[in-house]
């Protein structure tokens, strides 16, 4: 009997049904203007200072450090271009991975057309980087150091800590793009040396379309968006009232039962990775330990991920591949490449990524539909017979 299972919880979560009971008072009745002097929006304006006060406790922060945005790209191309546009007459060097998220990566790529220069640090097969290295790579120009705290594709999670104290000890600014991280590992940014942090919404169980920046006390970070004076006028525009709140309550819910979900998400991420690399030439992406605990990477070694994501689909389960088809040709992911796979390999990349919504019974599923597929696809490739005959 086919059945739904959501595999794919590092593109996106579904709300949480106490966010979206949160959400709607906001989206219904209370739709005043924040900025508005009467009653109607004074009450939207009380909701927004009380999603920034729940934003800043359960991250560790003070409610002022808190800056929302539309999105974690957002956050991103504010905390790098912000920096750049504050720092760029005392030097022009930002340092960074080969591994980053195309809101990093690309933002990184039209600020060295406008004349900065970036060091893009390499991982190690298990996707991790080096602290050692970062400090090497600091120049007396360096302004900026940008390294994500856990990778959206295989799920490695960097030393962020280190890098942090690396930065700090040698006055260079740290930003990291958290999108993955927040409410999935235990982050209080009281006590990390970190300046500057995205996250984004829709990735625990909060709304799309909504994200924040949060910038530490003292980091001076110029207007993003010029306009009206939202967000003590650095960011411009009528703010996503309905959305905030969203993310706010899914935030402080997932925060609150973050131990157990971590625990229970860590299973069956466990229990998936057991029973899929039974099968023959299929290997794990990314760190065996230090990795997201929702996110299972794999490589099926002779399959196009493409064509198995079909058949999974057809199957009743949704995931991901590691290869974005772009306009018209399959490129293999940067991350597989940057942590040596060869690009055939690379073209087999599957990603299974579990929330606290998932089941034991939605793993034992997917682990009785996917042999039958992996056995399918390799018997209409010739790579495979080539495989078997090695
Ligand atoms: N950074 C990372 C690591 C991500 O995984 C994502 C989303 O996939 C983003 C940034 C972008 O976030 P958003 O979808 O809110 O723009």
């Amino acid at each position: 009997m086919s059945r739904f299972v959501y595999a794919d919880n590092a593109a996106t979560t579904k709300l949480s049904k106490t966010a979206l009971a949160a959400m709607l008072p906001w989206l219904e009745e209370g739709y005043g203007n924040p900025s508005s002097v009467y009653q109607l929006g004074r009450a939207s304006r009380r909701a927004l200072d009380g999603a920034r006060d729940q934003m800043a406790k359960a991250l560790g922060a003070k409610p002022e450090e808190i800056l929302f945005t539309g999105s974690g790209t957002e956050a991103d191309n504010w905390a790098l271009r912000g920096v750049c546009e504050s720092l760029g007459d005392k030097g022009k060097h930002i340092i960074s991975s080969n591994i980053e998220h195309p809101a990093i990566a690309n933002t990184l790529a039209d600020l060295e057309k406008q004349g900065f220069e970036v060091t893009y640090l390499p991982v190690d097969a298990d996707g991790l980087l080096s602290a050692e290295a970062v400090k090497a790579a600091i120049r007396p120009d360096t302004i900026l150091i940008s390294i994500m705290f856990a990778n959206n594709e295989i799920g490695t999670i960097q030393p962020i800590a280190e890098i942090g104290a690396i930065a700090r000890e040698q006055g260079v600014l740290f930003h990291t793009d958290a999108v993955q991280a927040v409410a999935h590992l235990p982050i209080t940014l009281s006590e990390l040396p970190i300046d500057l942090l995205s996250l984004s919404g829709h990735k625990f169980h909060g709304p799309k379309g909504v994200g924040a920046l949060y910038v530490r006390k003292g980091v001076r970070l110029p207007t993003f968006i010029t306009g009206g004076g939202q967000e003590r006028g650095r960011r411009a525009g009528t703010e996503n009232v309905a959305g905030i709140i969203g993310m706010a309550t899914a935030m402080d819910e997932a925060v609150k039962h973050l131990d157990a979900s971590m625990a229970k998400v860590t299973a069956l991420r466990d229990r998936f990775i057991a029973g899929i690399t039974k099968l023959p030439a299929v290997r794990l992406t990314g760190h065996p330990i230090k990795r997201l605990p929702g996110i299972a990477s794999v490589v099926f070694e002779c399959i196009e991920g493409e064509a198995m994501l079909l058949m999974l689909d057809a199957a009743g389960i949704s995931a991901s591949s590691g290869s974005a088809c772009s306009s018209g040709s399959l490129d293999p992911s940067h991350v597989l490449l940057a942590i040596g796979l060869p690009h055939e390999l690379a073209h087999g990349s599957v990603r299974f990524s579990f929330s606290e919504e998932n089941t034991e019974a939605d793993v034992d599923y997917m682990l009785e539909q996917i042999p039958p597929i992996v056995a399918k696809l390799r018997a209409m490739s010739p790579l495979w017979e080539e495989h078997a005959h090695a």
